[in-house]
């Protein structure tokens, strides 16, 4: 019999649902664009509703298409983290649009926190910073600024979740108000080492216990996709944020893996074991899975813009009409001709947290061509990865040899050659493409027994492509510290 596992991906510019053989092998996808809506500079909102539709949708669509609906075994559910939605508990209509994890409003806010000093004790509950890029300050704007919220909050009418936990409660049909513990850790609300929601930060940030979700381990039995949705009985067996879930999907199950995520936005996660250990080189820890008393830490670096660079160069300015050409582009011309592009549209994140720079455009010339702009666009991937990797490993001692990198950017050859250059480290891109959406199915598949162990899917692992380094060390260094020039000026 084959066996088959349903993920269902709800990122950021796009939900997924893609059907996975038991290797990994994809045999049908789905995917529906998701719009982003700029209320004003800094603010990121989506629609709720169209985010559910759209991934229902796609759910609804690659289902259709199985002949054999026994086949699939389960559904793991993986999705943008720290987007912020409350709805009202009976009628599940949302109470605002969601608060993108990329939305900077309550930076100033999170300015006031920290001037009182009390990061410290945020981060040693946490792992986090503070940073409006977490749900908690995102909960409390909206409680404090949609008319009528924090009453019906207080009233126990409304519910709190991120994405994962909206979606879920959805594909219950409003039965499952649930959601796992790495997407709980990011909300800046869950105490990583008691692993609770912790009764301090909810009344730093003001926020009734009532509309939190219960939070369960990564493999669970979440609860069947409900007859009004797919007429089927799937049951949804695994849950964990995108980054998490990539983390599985890449076999980095073993302490001081690592891996790297090239999305809308870009994370590196190396797994750290089973100890919590805080960073002091502005990284954060997380929980990177956590499955009965197997918990592993990771040490993550976040970058908020990646991928939104090439959207930029595309829509905004023109320069190609597909993704894809970037790379041909970058090629054309010997090298950057001193051109950076720092993409901080929304600010700086690891390891700089800088809420208010903005990006800039640096070392142009009367020479300069799209194609310079266009490769600029594609180092900064790189330069913003040294940035992570230089912390990470002043952080752990430990040098890192190898990256596995995925996401929509590894398409792109050039990025991951230069990616590999100014690391000087391999660079593996793996065979299962969509390392993310198969960590959830992977996490489902081992709930319902189609694997035995999470060391059994890092033995699955293989790579499509590994890029050695080629350029000269010298030569790269030289690049990267003009590359921190750029930097300072966003600032
Ligand atoms: P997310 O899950 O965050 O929605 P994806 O992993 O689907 O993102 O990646 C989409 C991003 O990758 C987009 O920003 C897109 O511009 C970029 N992208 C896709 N293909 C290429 C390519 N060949 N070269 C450069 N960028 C690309």
């Amino acid at each position: 019999m084959t066996r088959k596992l349903l993920s269902i991906d709800v990122g950021t510019t796009s939900t997924r649902a893609i059907i996975f053989n038991e290797n990994g092998g994809i045999e049908s996808i789905c995917q529906n664009p998701i719009d982003l809506i700029y209320p004003q500079d800094g603010w990121v909102e989506q629609d709720p509703q169209a985010l559910v539709e759209k991934t229902i949708d796609a759910v609804r669509k690659v289902l259709g298409q199985e002949e054999n609906l026994s086949d699939v075994i389960a559904a793991g559910i993986t999705n943008q983290r720290e987007t912020t939605i409350l709805w009202d508990k009976k009628t599940g209509e949302p109470v605002y649009n969601a608060i993108v994890w990329q939305d900077r409003r309550t930076a100033k806010y999170c300015a006031t926190l920290k001037r009182a000093n009390i990061e410290e004790m945020v981060q040693e509950k946490t792992g986090l910073l503070l940073d409006p890029y977490f749900s908690a300050t995102k909960i409390k704007w909206i409680l404090d600024n949609v008319e009528g919220a924090r009453a019906r909050a207080e009233n126990g009418n409304l519910l709190f979740g991120t994405v994962d936990c909206y979606v879920l409660w959805h594909l219950t049909g409003g039965r499952v108000h649930a959601t796992d513990v790495t997407n709980a850790s990011r909300t800046m609300l869950y105490n990583i080492i008691g692993q609770n929601w912790d009764r301090d930060l909810l009344k730093l940030f003001d926020i009734p216990k009532e509309i939190l979700p219960i939070v369960n381990d990564n493999i669970f039995d979440y609860g069947r996709i409900d007859a009004d949705v797919f007429q089927g009985d799937i049951p949804i067996g695994g849950m964990a944020g995108d980054q998490q879930s990539a983390l599985v999907g890449q076999g980095c199950v073993h302490p001081n893996m690592a891996k790297s995520t090239y999305g809308t936005g870009c994370f590196a996660l190396v797994n750290i074991g089973s100890e919590v250990r805080y960073s002091k080189h502005k990284l954060l820890t997380t929980i990177g899975y956590k499955i009965g008393d197997d918990i592993a830490y990771a040490i993550e670096g976040s970058i908020f813009n990646a991928g939104t660079a090439i959207q930029f160069l595309r829509d905004n300015l023109g320069l190609f009409a597909d993704a894809g050409e970037s790379d041909a582009m970058a090629r054309a011309v010997k090298d950057n001709g001193e051109v950076y592009f720092v993409p901080a549209f929304t600010g700086l994140g690891a390891p700089y947290w800088n809420p208010d720079a903005r990006g800039v455009l640096t070392g142009i010339t009367r020479d300069t061509s799209k194609e310079h702009i266009v490769r600029a666009a594609l180092e900064a991937q790189g330069y913003q990865t040294r940035d992570l990797m230089d912390a990470m490993e002043r952080d752990s001692g430990a040098q890192i040899t190898t990256l596995r990198a995925d996401g929509g950017l590894t398409s792109n050859d050039f990025m991951c050659q230069f990616l590999s250059d100014i690391l000087d480290v391999a660079v593996e891109v793996p065979r299962v493409s969509e390392a993310t959406a198969w960590g959830a199915a992977y996490l489902a598949g081992l709930q319902y027994g189609v694997f035995s162990s999470l060391g059994e899917c890092a033995g699955k692992w293989s790579a499509q492509k590994t890029y050695h380094p080629k350029a000269q060390k010298t030569d790269m260094d030289t690049l990267y510290s003009k590359w921190k020039v750029a930097v300072e000026k966003t600032f």
